[in-house]
């Protein structure tokens, strides 16, 4: 029998899994999911390691801290080793060290040419995830370890009565419907891949547009909608993108479009990771839910991750010492 069954193949499922082969040497875990690699909202996220209190409400700053710790730990010894081209983990330029935070001055950003737009500017040094080499990873390292992977689409929780010991649950905003939870909402994003060579840095700024870097484009967002299901780019949105980012960077200029991506961000306040155990008359679920990281799901999805396997873990020790 499979012992642990991971529901979601996101960043937060895979990076879950792999934690929990890791903690948990010899336990079997599979995944199953309805969506995988390219059909996932994962694939589509900027990638970028900046996780702050406001992206994340309803979690405590010592807690955001702890699983940032935990996953900064992570992504910077990839960024800096030779897995680097194959995680998908690019240094951003003048990443030497691994981590900074600078005010800039008044100066810089008049010589930048952006001191009409903005008064204010931090230079800051993380790591940048590729998704898209990132998942295709972390999915080997899971099937490496002896994982399996199934493509299903769970329609309730008690499907999988005696099919496992734990269910971990990380299936994002599917956890609307699987666990009806009414706390969590979509904030919709837009993000257009234009392919601009000769741009090296990337900006963030907190006027609706941002471009972050990949191996191999560049992308230009960014909105976040709350509450708007629609996977269809909306023209008028689109526009309002394209003109805020050449206007604050018209080094843009020239850039060759390559696509619009429209992803749904998995928003809950708080995050939920904590487990549950449903009763039946004949039965017991025990599962782990990880769900509901927003705007910050790939910069916390190993910290979550590794807290998922230690939950998982006391599930089950649990079990076997009401066994005994
Ligand atoms: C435009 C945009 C830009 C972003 N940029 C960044 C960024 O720069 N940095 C950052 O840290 N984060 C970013 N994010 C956020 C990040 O993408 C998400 O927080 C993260 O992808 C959530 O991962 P997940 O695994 O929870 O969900 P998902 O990737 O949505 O995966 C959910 C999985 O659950 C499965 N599932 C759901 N319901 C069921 C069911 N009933 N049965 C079977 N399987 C089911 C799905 O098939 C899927 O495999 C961005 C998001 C968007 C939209």
């Amino acid at each position: 029998m499979v012992n642990i069954i991971v529901i979601g193949a996101g960043v937060v499922g895979l990076s879950s899994a792999v934690s929990i082969q890791r903690a948990l040497p010899g336990v079997k875990v599979k995944v199953v999911a309805d969506k995988i690699y390219d059909e996932t909202t994962s694939i589509g996220a900027g990638g970028i390691f900046l996780p702050t209190t406001t992206n994340i409400p309803g979690v405590s700053e010592d807690t955001l801290r702890r699983w940032s710790e935990t996953s900064w730990h992570v992504y910077s010894k990839m960024a800096t080793s030779d897995l680097a081209s194959s995680t998908g983990h690019t240094k951003p330029l003048y990443a030497d060290i691994v981590y900074s935070y600078r005010e800039m001055s008044p100066g810089e950003l008049i010589k930048l040419g952006v001191y009409d737009n903005f008064r204010f500017g931090y230079e800051i040094t993380t790591v940048i995830t590729n998704m898209r080499k990132y998942l295709k990873w972390l999915m080997n390292q899971f099937t490496a370890n002896g994982g399996e992977v199934e493509r299903r689409k769970i329609g309730s929780l008690m499907e999988l009565y005696g099919q496992c010991n734990v269910v971990v649950n990380c299936s994002g905003l599917g956890s609307r419907q699987l666990c009806g939870d009414k706390l969590l909402y979509p904030l919709r994003g837009h993000l257009i891949k234009v392919k601009a060579p000769w741009v090296k840095d990337w900006v963030y700024t907190d006027q609706q547009a941002h471009l972050f870097l990949s191996d191999d484009f560049v992308v230009l967002g960014g909105i976040k909608e709350k509450d708007n299901w629609s996977l269809n780019p909306d023209p008028a949105v689109r526009q309002g993108i394209l003109d805020r980012n050449f206007r604050y960077w018209p080094a843009l200029t020239g850039a060759e479009y390559l696509e619009d991506w429209v992803g749904l961000r998995p928003m809950r306040e708080p995050v939920r990771l904590e487990t549950e155990v449903i009763r039946s008359p004949q039965r017991t679920l025990k599962i782990v839910h990880n769900y509901g990281h927003g705007s910050n799901g790939v910069a916390l999805s190993w910290g979550t991750a590794v807290e998922a396997a230690k939950l998982v873990k006391e599930l089950i020790s649990k079990t076997s010492s009401s066994k005994l």
